[in-house]
């Protein structure tokens, strides 16, 4: 069992005009304990919107969400302290999850309150200490947000989430507001973190470069699917969707060079309204007849990875229709 699995899970929202949107349209995802899973896609593919149902923030329409063997719910404001203390959200942009009126010394710290275990006289040396452990010196306790640079707040949003002793954090674009440099420092913490105190990680981002760095694994979404998923290293390498190759081609590569792929045109279309067959196919270069009606549901393909796209079908077993089958694909372990 992982510690983190989602099985199935939708979320939808309703718009203005009473239109339901399913954000996220069946998704199976496990993240396991020291392990960094980075979720792809472009804005608006119900990436965060999946990482708000796993942390109990949004709530699931369909499917489940379990942390360590015991289902998420969305919670009150009283019950949401105690879970927090071992899942834990990081958002985008730490300035608006900090209260800038409070030294930041103090904001960590609250933590230590919630928890009721550590006495007070421990509180200062305990922020010391996080503090040390994500790169900034102590006296940046005493102060205000504003007075921190972008990566420093960062870098405290990470220190905070890691004063609950978080078993898994899930994190939502935490680089993408950042300069490259610091980027890659902080991609190196959150390396650090995953590796020596064993901490789980859902890495969402919309830029696969960063996730390649970081990430054990990575699955890659396309308009509320997971559209291929596997260690990381083989999917920058060896990708098996066409979407997924479209990601890696639109990503900065190390000659400095990040360019839109010529075969990817035209927008990402409406969640409310998704494309029939494969939701890709008004995008893909390599459409066939019956991916605008047959839905390709995620395969295995060996060494750990999933695909779903017609490129890669398998055979059919005797007596046993190819595809149409959408519902309760395998968690992907
Ligand atoms: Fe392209 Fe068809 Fe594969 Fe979808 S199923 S990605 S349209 S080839």
């Amino acid at each position: 069992m992982s510690l983190l699995e989602l099985r199935d899970v939708r979320v939808v929202y309703r718009r203005r005009d009473g239109l339901p949107v399913p954000a996220v349209a069946g998704v199976s995802l496990a993240v396991n304990q020291g392990e960094i899973v980075g979720l792809v896609g472009e804005t608006g593919c119900g990436k965060s919107s999946l990482g708000r149902a796993a942390v109990g923030l949004l709530p699931a329409a369909g499917g489940s969400v379990t942390f360590d063997g015991e289902p998420v719910h969305v919670l009150g404001r009283r019950a949401r302290p105690r879970r927090e203390r071992r899942l834990q959200l990081v958002f985008q942009n730490p300035y608006e999850s900090l209260n800038p009126r409070r030294k930041v010394g103090a904001q960590i710290a609250d933590a230590f309150a919630l928890s009721r275990g550590v006495p007070r006289s421990e509180w200062r040396p305990r922020v010391a200490e996080l503090l040390r452990r994500v790169g900034l010196p102590s006296g940046m306790a005493d102060r205000f947000p504003h007075q921190l640079s972008g990566g420093q707040r960062q870098r405290i949003a990470i220190a905070r989430a890691l004063a609950t002793e978080p078993a898994m954090m899930v994190l939502d674009e935490p680089l993408s507001a950042l300069d490259a440099s610091i980027q890659a420092q902080v991609a190196n913490l959150l390396m650090s973190l995953a590796r020596d105190l064993q901490v789980g990680m859902l890495l969402i981002s919309h830029d696969l470069a960063i996730v390649r760095h970081v990430a054990n694994r990575t699955a890659v979404m396309y308009l509320g699917l997971v559209v291929e998923t596997g260690p990381t290293r083989l999917l920058w390498t060896d990708p098996l969707h066409p979407y997924t190759r479209a990601l890696i081609d639109a990503a900065p590569h190390a000659d400095g060079a990040g360019h839109l792929p010529a075969g990817l045109p035209g927008e990402t279309p409406d969640p409310a309204k998704p494309p029939s067959g494969c939701r890709f196919h008004p995008r893909c270069p390599f459409v066939m007849d019956r991916c605008r009606t047959d839905i390709p549901i995620l395969q295995p393909k060996g060494q750990g990875r999933h695909v779903a796209c017609w490129l890669h079908e398998e055979p059919a077993a005797p007596g046993q229709p190819a595809g149409a089958d959408t519902a309760g694909a395998g968690i992907v372990p």
